[in-house]
């Protein structure tokens, strides 16, 4: 999904390119069109990095024939909001209800009439580029416009998951301005607010790698999901973190321990395969925030479960 495309992306499926011809040219000029001519490359297109805003999926193919299609991207959560729409020469009512109750949005049946197709399909994109902005918002922090707390559980919950099949460990670590209070009082809230979106911006650039996020978990507190990473590399993390903060150098003369914003760091590593939950890593996380806090704040306290 891409809601900034000027194109919205229509994968046409059918096992004969003929048929695919005939509509890639009415719709080429709206759309941006990928072909497919069997079920397998279907799956493959819809998992990548770029999958299509909408399918139109012909049913009677050799192989996976497109009830299959269907019923396989329905079940999976990173497809299962990709709109399909048969267009096929199956006209008994009987599969028209089973192709719909699969999940398809519209079914279509051969001969068609262009227009009555082009206005369904502009239709469903509509529908589709609308829920992609309501999901994207749902995920977003609007004043900082990095990933909100919800998304930060969502993600840690599937990391945890495929930690626990993988064996490998997941960290977090949450981080806090410091004196972010006496901040605001002395300097206003719309400059606390030009500091908090300047942290984020700071923090999404030192976190990058695939599987990596940063959110904002709550007020002035920050959250760092590092899945397959060792202890000793997020300490190292944490500490480029803590210096690029220091390094924007934002004044700060009521800070009772610099004259810049800083903030105080807890790290934690755990292996899902021990018995753990998510909660337990959260939580000890918290604790060691705390401990940096106690301690003298500007500083990153972790712990290894
Ligand atoms: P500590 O070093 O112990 O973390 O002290 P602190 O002052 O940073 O912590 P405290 O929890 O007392 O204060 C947090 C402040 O963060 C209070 C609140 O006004 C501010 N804050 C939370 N959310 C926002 C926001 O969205 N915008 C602005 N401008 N300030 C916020
Ligand atoms: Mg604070
Ligand atoms: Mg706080």
């Amino acid at each position: 999904m891409d809601i900034n495309a000027s194109k919205q992306t229509i994968l046409i499926v059918d096992d004969m390119p003929i048929n695919i011809q005939v509509l890639a040219r009415c719709l080429k000029s709206d759309y941006h069109i990928k072909i497919a001519t069997d079920g397998e490359k279907v799956i493959e297109i819809c998992m990548s990095e770029n999958p299509p805003d909408l399918i139109l999926l012909d049913i009677m193919m050799p192989g996976m024939d497109g009830y299959e299609v269907c019923d396989a991207l329905k079940k999976n959560i990173k497809t299962q909001n990709i709109p399909i729409i048969f267009v096929t020469a199956k006209g008994e009512i009987e599969d028209e209800t089973k192709g719909l109750e699969l999940g398809a949005v519209d079914y279509i049946t051969k001969p068609f009439h262009m227009p009555v197709v082009k206005a369904r399909i502009n239709t469903h994109i509509d529908l589709k580029r609308k829920s992609d902005i309501l999901e994207l918002m749902l995920a977003m922090d609007s004043l900082t416009e990095i990933p909100n707390r919800r998304h930060f559980d969502t993600v840690l919950v599937s990391e945890w998951n495929r930690a626990k099949r993988s064996g490998s460990p997941v960290s977090i670590i949450i981080l806090d301005i410091d004196y972010f209070k006496n901040f605001n009082d002395n300097y206003g809230h719309p400059a606390g607010d030009e500091c908090l979106k300047l942290v984020a911006q700071t923090l999404k650039k030192c976190v990058k790698r695939s599987g990596e996020v940063v959110a904002r978990y709550g007020g002035e507190e920050f959250a760092v999901i590092l899945p397959g990473v060792n202890h000793s590399d997020v300490l190292g993390l944490a500490e480029t973190l803590r210096y690029n903060i220091e390094s924007l150098n934002i004044m700060h003369s009521y800070s009772d321990i610099a004259n810049c914003i800083t903030i105080s760091l807890g790290a934690a590593t755990a292996s899902p395969d021990n018995g753990l939950e998510p909660a337990e890593l959260i939580n000890t996380a918290d604790k060691m925030l705390y401990e940096a806090k106690s301690q003298g704040r500007n500083q990153i306290k972790g712990k290894l479960l």
